[in-house]
Formats: C-alpha cells, sequence, structure tokens
C-alpha cells in the first residue's frame, strides 16, 4: 500500500462482509481511504458490528445494500468513486441448482457492477476478485499461469470453477467490447486461509476444519496451494494502486499436501487436542479408495476430489510479486494462525 491513498473519492468494495472483502476494508480504512462496502444486508451487518467496529469505520465506512441479481443495485453505492473491487460472489462447492446458484449471481452480478461503474465519469479502474478456478479445475502437475484458462468445467463439472470463468470472461469482454474510460485488473487467488473478521466459515476454511471434526478421517492425496487471506487483500490494494497493474494475477503462496499439513499441526501439538487423522491414504491404493468414498459427497465435492487426488499443485507467483511487489506470508504460520482464529470462533471439532 502507497504511504497515503491515491484517491480522496470513495472505494467501493462489493461482498464487503465476505472473508475476503472485510480484510479489503480494513486495510482500505487502516490506509486512510473512504469506503462504501456493499452487503446484502446492511442492518444485519452494522448489528453484528465486525465491519462497523474496524478502526476507521466510524468516519469513513459507508454500508449500502445490493444484491448481484438486481439491475443496477450498484449504481448509488458507486456515484463518484475512482475504483471499485469487486469481490463478491456465491462461493459454494455443493448447491442445489448450479446455474441459479452460482453461475447466474456471479456472471450478471459482475456485469452488473461494470454497468455500474460505466455510468460513473470519474471510475478510473475496476479491480474484480476472479480466481484460480478461472485458470485450471484440476491439478495435474502443470505449472499454471495467467496464460491459462479453464477450459474443462461446466455446469455439471466443478460448477463453482465454471462460475468464476464465466464471470471472468464476461468482465474481459466487457472492457474489450464496450472501451469503458476504466481499466481492469484481475486477481486470482488460490486457496484463502487466515484470520476472519466476521464470524462465518469460509468455504476454503472447512478443509482445515475438517481436519478436526473428523469429516477429512485419514491422510488423503490433495495438495492445497495455500494463501493469506491478508496478502489477497493487499494484492487487491495494490493492484488498485499501481498505475502500471495489468491482466491477471495469479495470487497464491506455496502449496502444501494434506500430510505436511497434518504433520505441521502434531508439531505444534494439535493432535493432543483434537483427533487427527492417521490413516495415511496418500499412495496409489489410497487414490482409489478416496475416489470411491467421494462419490458419495456432493456433486461438488465428489468433482473436486476426482480432480485433485493424487495430482500435483503447481502455479506461477512471480508476475505478483514483481508488478504488485508483494511478499507472501509464510503459510505454515498462517495454517497455525488460522487454527488459533477458527478455535476462537468456536468452528472447531470436539475437543478430546
Ligand atoms: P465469502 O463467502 O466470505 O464472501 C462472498 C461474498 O459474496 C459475501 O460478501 C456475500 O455477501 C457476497 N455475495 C454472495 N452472493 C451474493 C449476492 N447474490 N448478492 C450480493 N452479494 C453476494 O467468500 P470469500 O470472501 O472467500 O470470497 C470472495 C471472493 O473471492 C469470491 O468472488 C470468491 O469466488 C473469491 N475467491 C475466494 C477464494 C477463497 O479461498 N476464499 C479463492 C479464490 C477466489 P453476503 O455477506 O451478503 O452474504
Amino acid at each position: 500500500m502507497t504511504a497515503y491513498p491515491v484517491t480522496d473519492s470513495p472505494v467501493l468494495v462489493t461482498g464487503a462482509s465476505g472473508f475476503i472483502g472485510s480484510h479489503i476494508v480494513q486495510q482500505l480504512l487502516e490506509g486512510g481511504y473512504r469506503v462504501r462496502g456493499t452487503v446484502r444486508d446492511p442492518v444485519k451487518t452494522r448489528a453484528e458490528g465486525h465491519l462497523t467496529g474496524l478502526s476507521g469505520a466510524d468516519e469513513r465506512l459507508e454500508l449500502f445494500a445490493a444484491d448481484l441479481l438486481t439491475q443496477g443495485a450498484f449504481d448509488d453505492a458507486v456515484r463518484d468513486c475512482e475504483y471499485a473491487i469487486h469481490t463478491a460472489s456465491p462461493y459454494a462447492i455443493d448447491v442445489a441448482d448450479p446455474q441459479r446458484d452460482l453461475v447466474d449471481p456471479a456472471v450478471r452480478g459482475t456485469i452488473s457492477v461494470l454497468e455500474s461503474c460505466r455510468k460513473i465519469d470519474s471510475m478510473r479502474r475496476v479491480v474484480l476478485t476472479s480466481s484460480v478456478a478461472a485458470i485450471t479445475d484440476h491439478a495435474d502437475g502443470h505449472l499454471n499461469t495467467e496464460s491459462d484458462w479453464n477450459t474443462g468445467s461446466s455446469l455439471t463439472r466443478n460448477p463453482y470453477y465454471y462460475s468464476k470463468t464465466l464471470a471472468e470472461q464476461a468482465a474481459w469482454q466487457f472492457v474489450e467490447a464496450g472501451k469503458p474510460r476504466f481499466d481492469l485488473v484481475v486477481i486470482n487467488p488460490f486457496f484463502v486461509i487466515g484470520p476472519s473478521l466476521v464470524p462465518a466459515i469460509n468455504t476454503s476454511h472447512t478443509s482445515l476444519i475438517g481436519l478436526t471434526n473428523g469429516h477429512i478421517p485419514a491422510v488423503i492425496a490433495l495438495e492445497w496451494a495455500l494463501v493469506d487471506v491478508r496478502d489477497v487483500a493487499r494484492a487487491h490494494i495494490l493492484a488498485m494502486e499501481n498505475p502500471v497493474a495489468a491482466g491477471r494475477y495469479i495470487v497464491a503462496a506455496e502449496s502444501r499436501t494434506v500430510r505436511q499439513v497434518v504433520a505441521l499441526l502434531r508439531s505444534e501439538g494439535w493432535g493432543d487436542r483434537y483427533k487427527l487423522p492417521t490413516l495415511g491414504l496418500d499412495n496409489a491404493l489410497g487414490v482409489v479408495l478416496t475416489r470411491i468414498a467421494a462419490n458419495f459427497q456432493g456433486p461438488g465435492t465428489r468433482d473436486y476430489m476426482r480432480n485433485h487426488l493424487g495430482g500435483e499443485m503447481r502455479f506461477d507467483n512471480s508476475k505478483a510479486r514483481r508488478e504488485l511487489g508483494i511478499e507472501f506470508r509464510d503459510v505454515d504460520q498462517t495454517v497455525l494462525e488460522t487454527m488459533d482464529d477458527l478455535e476462537k470462533w468456536g468452528h472447531l471439532g470436539r475437543r478430546r
């Protein structure tokens, strides 16, 4: 972050009450920015007090109601803004109706935000939270870069990934075809963990929780490309502030296997407090057995397991480090801080 705000105008943050959005709001306020946060239910958000209690919020945070599926919902919130950070999008793996619950809000919501931004003469840049889900939906050892696109997902295969891919493609088409006054910069985070400013359980945290409550009963052959939520938030703000930032940025720090995460937790005493998995299924037979077991999970989880079990998750984060100047936190430290935080919120399994 620069030493001073690059704009006196408020910065629009959609999904301000989300896991990532709330960290963006916090860092913007810390940086001296004025913030317009959109949430679906400002009355509830105010009553919970997690956003409104942030330092600087009294003077510089305004909350607006906006739903991704409501035409023109962002018009009021974006008025006079020069920068918008669009994080809001459903983040769920297993849903009843992928078109209704994932694709429609992701795609129509992104277009809605961009349409609202187009109406504003002052708008200079939109930073969009996409995902590595728009880059790939499987782990095959390929070194993923910003030039890769997910071409495998569909409504019936990894629909969350599909929603993120379609939403990001729609955003690029919007700026290429419509030539608005603003430019678009996209952040593609991987598996985001870290301390949460809000009580809701983030989907990515269910994996760590699953290691303590029996939902992941064995050491399975998965590799997670982890990144700290505070680094993800910082990447968004650096992308907003840096005039030469352009295109997509993979924001991920390092990969860890489930075996490595479990070993880390044991070495720090978590195995004495919670029942961590001991059975090793991270071998050829284990992959076969886990694939069979995955058939009894929800369709999104089943797809994720099928496309990631036994695979290596490789990515190149050099563009974000080079152009945004981001230095990633140590992911082992982040895993441990996340566990402390999940315990604090009461989200972990039963203690031994
Ligand atoms: P959260 O579930 O915490 O946040 C999602 C946000 O989207 C919430 O603020 C939610 O608002 C908002 N939202 C969902 N549906 C609607 C809707 N119909 N109208 C308005 N707002 C809506 O998840 P994250 O913070 O993790 O996700 C934020 C972004 O980051 C998403 O775009 C996600 O795809 C992306 N991402 C997340 C990763 C991760 O590991 N966490 C990895 C890569 C990308 P409300 O508070 O009102 O429910």
